[in-house]
């Protein structure tokens, strides 16, 4: 292939273009925000289960908590059904109304006992309300991270953006001068050789692959005309020649 020397010269400034685009890709592909983003939302969805689990918690002491006090009702109700029987006057038996106190007697106990199962079932109610406040309050604080961390997100990826749009546009106005055929070799070479189509030779040295060329493919170089295009014989990439080429 044939191309003017300045038009070779002109590959390596797109291919640096296009190596600042590459690198911009993999900045925003790798933004450190990424990882962050995704640690915080595991953690979030984490407090969300906690935060179920500690309303069910609240929820279920609720439940136990109005059978507990139906339980007390119940008898209480029964003691105030004795005391009255038993202030009525109508029970006279001694060995009746002895009975009865002692159900009386029976069922304050029982109350009592129930009574102390409420007040229980209350103190664990409210340490799982304290629960539930605690994981309430611990969300805020991930959701405002949350909220900064995408917003800084957001800024590094408009900054790559802006910086990528500009290099793009210079890289259009490049690829524009340069003739169609050492274009396409030079792109298909980039395809095929991670990014990189183009490279100089820099004191005998291929910066493609960065291997120093021996001898007689420097000889080869120096013997082809100035628009043939030569290609580095270890790495098979386009070997643009510079006044820094040693040759
Ligand atoms: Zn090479």
């Amino acid at each position: 292939m044939k191309a003017a020397p300045r038009d070779q010269i002109r590959l390596l400034d797109l291919q640096e273009l296009d190596s600042t685009l590459d690198r911009l890709a993999h900045r925003r592909r790798t933004l450190p925000e990424n990882a962050e983003l995704a640690a915080l939302q595991e953690q979030i969805a984490e407090l969300r289960d906690k935060l179920v689990a500690a309303r069910t918690e609240v929820g279920d002491l609720d439940r136990e908590q109005t059978k507990a006090e139906q339980d007390v009702e119940q008898v209480r109700a029964r003691a105030d059904r004795d005391a009255k029987r038993l202030d009525s006057g109508m029970v006279t038996s001694a060995k009746d109304l002895a009975s009865l106190q002692s159900e009386i007697a029976s069922l304050q106990r029982r109350q009592s006992d129930l009574e102390e199962v409420v007040l229980e079932i209350m103190e664990r109610r409210e340490e799982a309300e304290g629960r539930v406040g605690t994981v309430e309050s611990r969300q805020r604080e991930l959701d405002a991270a949350l909220a900064e961390l995408n917003e800084r997100k957001d800024k590094a990826e408009q900054e790559i953006s802006g910086q990528s749009s500009l290099t793009s546009d210079a890289r259009k106005g490049v690829a524009a001068d340069i003739p169609a055929d050492l274009l396409g070799l030079y792109e298909k070479l980039r395809d095929q050789f991670g990014g990189v189509g183009a490279a100089a030779l820099t004191r005998g040295q291929c910066q493609g692959c960065r291997l120093a060329l021996n001898t007689s493919d420097l000889n080869r170089i120096r013997a082809a005309a100035a628009d043939d295009v030569v290609r580095c014989e270890e790495c098979r990439r386009i070997l643009v020649r510079t006044p820094e080429s040693g040759l």
